[in-house]
């Protein structure tokens, strides 16, 4: 006989993790499992601050929720029923008790925050019993009657998915009945009577009474916080913030405490320091009164805090206290909630606190010479991303416009746009390509997708702590909030302020760090790096081992690049220079002419062969005369092409003198000409139409033209009248069918991968030649002039080792030229872009003709995924909805594919040629995942535009960084 042993029972997860009175179950640093909230209720409780008590259900069981058909573990209510009992226990009261209720909340919580984007419920355990035992039990009706509407009203809403109009209308009919300026307003017997509507209004439009049952409550309450994980508006925020999708919420269980128990309770929130400005103040807000969310919803404009302190000193001390200890313990700037019972104050979260770019950058350089933190830490606290803020434009101090109105400066920068009242419209203007500010009474979460479209928000209630103005500040929005002269009517689409009217569609500003509105557009300025900005990017320079390059093709671009910290130039595209109004007939011709030449040598050469064949006679008299024609002809096109070429190269000279005067010391790498021709030509369609309808208008105009026939005379005058004006027609329409023909000689059918990069250079050396000419006399007379000239010469779309090759022996033929005449010589290089496939499979043979690579991710990743990215936008949206690619490579280096071709050319690369230099010069440049990609892979530099030059130096000290600290 066998002893059969029973199974070892399976390890169950722990589901709830209680907390109160000093004690928690769970560890702070858990996020992930207990949320931000219920990670800091616990770190909160450990360190003996107030926090009512308990209990956080983890995110392991609303992720159980969502993979088992929205189902819960067998066992899983049970031990809720014993975890609430417990909490029942150590309070002394019971949920739903007809004498002495228990009420609790139950808040979303997740371990990133997502402020405002999920689900809470307060005064859970309400019903028709238990709200006259409170009322007793306070010797307070009127309180318990709020906390039971209060209730019903986000039950109805979140639970039972009901409008919150349904609620929200009668509650304002009866305000105005009353004459109330707020709900604090409101009576007992008035409440008693919405709390009768506000059930009649659950039955009629959910079809069930309101569940008198609290733990029934509790279950439907519980389901609706998981299940508003996945509302429209989490998911939006939640792709806009890059945060994955299965990561889950948890469910925090807590005991009510009241802030509307009178004049002696309130409720706030606040930051301990300015989110908008970084400056080291309490910031934030409160109303007496009042309970949770009537400060974040913007409905009555709160109080600053620091009225607090006449209000109700002892709790602002302790609040003050308990903060500074908060901020030092997490050293950094928190976002806390609380709540004041009757003069006793509570915290009910606290969190790393949102805050704009340039708070970011403050903060972090104020906590380092604070002591607070390293200045490492300091560069690995503030995301690249953020400090696009920074770059943006802002509205003109000096402006000479006079501000409409004024609000709160809740989010920096400057918005011009239209005026937009609806979160819907916004988005649709701004998806036919128009600037919007989004004005609004206030914003509520569901509004996210406007906030996304629009330039800016103007708020006209709701402090600085509002929705609108911490998820503004979120996204690095300008916002200006609580503007109280302005009456916005949302369905008039309309805001009235000082006696004017704003329609839609008008034309606002917004200055949204100084909180200003300006009618019409307000000049502003471009952004320059405070001296603050500059010491924090210093340190961030201190660690990196990436360079930083820009992409400039003027002067004045490469100052700026300078001015941000550009160590030199990863890319100046010359045919930027080609487009210039005065230079561009130039261009055309030279176009023309050239390809004309290379048609007519051709011709004259079969002539000239046929000649050799020899013969007499008539037939060979002709075609001798035919060769000496095409030679005349040759010549003479020549003669253009080489004009055309001579016109061009001093304006290129001088743009490249421009360019290494401001590099002073520093690379500067130059491509030759790159594009398909037809970029600088007229388009092919506007001709054709113009042939035709020019030829309709001779048409008709010579219908009256006077035959021998026609005795008509009338109609003879007609056309005698129109003669001057139809010959102008006819030359006209001969020089553009000319052009037209023209234009359908150099048409391609997919430009490209056609005749473009260095297959111009291989077609029309002479194009090469001309540009490092201007290159290299230009690097002369700088160089002469005492300043470091370090030209890097770049040939683009190489595929195969010998078009480098070919393209190099025009550049070294030339460079003797230059250098002999010049009587000295200026180090140069000859390098390559990598952005075709198969320049990237063979690298090594590339790289022993090249001083160095550059890899153009654009074309790179166009020609690995085979899409046109000009025409990526009719599928890639749908590709980025529906998951099929994680993220839009053309915005992130894709690091599997076109990474692997990175990779694989830098490997190779170095192996044939060791310290071979290598950049980057795609868009990608300045996108922080593709820096720090760039970092690993062991490139050089990476050159981006110079406005995101900063962006890079810190995404680069980043990412070296966390390579050290092993993340
Ligand atoms: P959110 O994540 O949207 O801020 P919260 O769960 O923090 O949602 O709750 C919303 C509001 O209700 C907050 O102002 C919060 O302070 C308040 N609140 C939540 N739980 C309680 C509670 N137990 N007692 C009093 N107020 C609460
Ligand atoms: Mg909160
Ligand atoms: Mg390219």
């Amino acid at each position: 006989m066998s002893t059969l042993r029973p199974p070892a029972a399976p390890s169950t997860p722990k589901w709830f993790y209680a907390f109160g009175n000093g004690t928690a179950e769970g560890d702070g640093a858990r996020k992930d499992l207990l949320g931000g909230k219920g990670a800091g209720l616990a770190d909160m409780t450990r360190a003996g601050i107030p926090v009512p008590p308990g209990f956080t259900i983890t995110t392991e069981a609303c992720r159980h929720y969502y993979a088992h058909g929205q189902e819960l573990p067998d066992g899983f209510e049970d031990g809720q029923r014993a975890t609430l009992a417990a909490l029942e226990a150590a309070i002394g009261k019971k949920l739903g008790d007809p004498q002495d209720p228990l009420l609790v909340s139950v808040r979303s919580g997740a371990m990133i925050s997502m402020p405002g984007m999920m689900d809470t419920i307060l005064n859970l355990g309400l019903n028709d019993r238990a709200v006259t035992g409170l009322a007793l039990r306070t010797e307070n009706p009127r309180f318990a009657w709020d906390c039971y509407r209060r209730f019903l009203q986000m039950f109805g809403c979140v639970v039972l998915d009901i409008g919150k109009d349904e609620f929200e209308r009668p509650l304002e009919a009866l305000r105005k009945k009353r004459r109330a300026k707020t709900d604090a307003d409101l009576g007992p017997e008035d409440l008693k009577a919405l709390v009768t509507a506000f059930k009649k209004t659950i039955k009629t439009l959910s079809g069930r009474e309101f569940p008198q049952d609290p733990l029934t409550q509790l279950r439907l309450a519980r389901d609706a916080v998981f299940r508003s994980w996945m509302s429209d508006r989490a998911v939006t925020y939640r792709r806009l913030a890059k945060i994955p999708d299965d990561l889950g919420t948890a469910v925090t269980v807590q005991a009510m405490v009241f802030g509307n128990l009178g004049e002696t309770s309130a409720t706030g929130v606040g930051f301990t320091r300015d989110p908008s400005t970084g400056e080291n103040t309490f910031y934030g807000e409160y109303l007496t009164n009042a309970q949770g969310e009537d400060v974040v919803a913007g409905i009555r404009t709160p109080h600053p805090i620091q009225d607090l302190e006449k209000e109700l000193p002892g709790a602002f001390r302790k609040l003050r206290e308990i903060t500074r200890r908060l901020e030092t313990h997490y050293k950094d700037v928190q976002d806390f909630e609380f709540t004041i019972q009757d003069g006793e104050l509570f915290l009910l979260q606290t969190r790393t606190g949102k805050r704009a770019g340039a708070a970011a950058v403050k903060i972090a350089v104020d906590m380092v010479d604070e002591g607070l933190i390293t200045q490492e830490e300091a560069v690995l606290r503030v995301t690249p991303d953020s400090l696009e803020q920074l770059l943006h434009r802002r509205v003109d101090p000096d402006t000479a416009a006079r501000p409409i109105a004024e609000g709160l400066a809740a989010s920096p920068g400057a918005a011009v746009g239209r005026a937009v009242f609806t979160a819907d419209d916004a988005e649709k203007w701004a998806e036919r390509g128009e600037k919007v500010v989004l004005v609004r009474r206030e914003t509520v979460p569901d509004d996210i997708h406007g906030m996304v479209a629009a330039q800016g928000i103007l708020t006209a209630t709701g402090g600085s702590t509002s929705h609108a103005a911490v998820v503004a500040r979120g996204m690095g929005k300008c916002c200006v909030a609580g503007a109280s002269e302005v009456r916005v009517d949302e369905r008039g689409k309309c805001f009235m302020v000082g006696g004017r009217t704003i329609k839609q569609g008008d034309v606002i500003s917004l200055d949204g760090a100084r909180g200003l509105v300006f009618e019409g557009a307000v000049r502003t300025l471009e952004p320059a790096l405070t001296p603050e900005f500059a010491r924090f990017l210093s340190w961030a320079d201190a660690v990196r081992r990436l360079k930083v390059r820009a992409n400039a093709d003027v002067p004045k671009d490469a100052r700026k690049a300078r001015e941000f910290g550009a160590e030199g130039i990863g890319l100046c595209r010359t045919e930027h220079m080609f487009f210039a109004e005065e230079r561009l007939p130039v261009v055309v011709d030279m176009i023309f002419a050239a390809s004309e030449t290379r048609a007519l040598e051709r011709a004259h050469e079969a002539a000239q062969r046929e000649l050799e064949r020899g013969g007499r006679g008539r037939e060979h008299a002709a075609r001798a005369e035919q060769a000496k024609r095409l030679h005349k002809e040759l010549v003479a096109t020549r003669k253009r092409y080489e004009g055309a070429l001579a016109t061009l190269l001093p304006f290129q000279r001088s743009d490249f003198k421009g360019l290494f005067e401001v590099m002073d010391g520093f690379g500067v790498t130059i491509r030759t000409l790159d594009p398909p021709l037809h970029e600088f030509l007229p388009k092919r369609e506007t001709l054709i139409r113009e042939v035709s309808e020019l030829k309709g208008q001779i048409a008709v105009l010579t219908a009256g033209t006077p035959t021998r026939r026609t005795k008509d005379r009338r109609k003879n005058a007609l056309a005698a009248a129109h003669a001057p004006s139809v010959t102008a027609l006819q030359r006209r329409l001969a020089a553009r069918m000319k052009l037209l023909s023209r234009v359908e000689e150099l048409h391609e059918f997919n430009p490209m991968l056609g005749h473009r990069g260095c297959r111009l250079g291989i077609t029309y050396p002479e194009v090469t030649a001309m540009q490092v000419r201007a290159i290299l006399e230009a690097a002369v007379a700088v160089t002469k002039k005492g300043k470091t000239v370090l030209p890097e010469i770049m040939i683009p779309l190489v595929g195969h080792v010998n078009e480098l090759v070919r393209q190099a022996e025009v550049v070294h033929a030339t460079a003797e030229r230059v250098f002999a005449k010049a009587g000295m010589r200026v180090p140069y290089q000859v390098g390559t872009m990598i952005e075709v496939p198969r320049a990237a499979l063979t690298a090594g043979e590339i790289a022993l003709a090249a001083d160095f690579f550059s890899f153009g991710t654009n074309d790179l990743t166009q020609m690995t995924f085979g899409y046109s990215r000009d025409d990526s936008g009719k599928f890639l949206p749908i590709y980025l909805d529906s998951k099929i690619l994680p993220l839009d490579p053309f915005v992130a280096i894709d690091p599997v594919g076109v990474g692997r071709l990175v990779r694989l050319a830098v490997d190779e690369g170095r192996a044939a040629k060791p310290g071979l230099k290598i950049g980057i010069c795609g868009e990608h440049g300045g996108e922080p995942s593709s820096v720090e990609f760039c970092h690993e892979a062991g490139l050089d530099y990476v050159s981006c535009s110079p406005f995101r030059v900063p962006i890079a130096r810190l995404a680069a000290a980043q990412a070296a960084l966390r390579e050290r600290n092993g993340a």
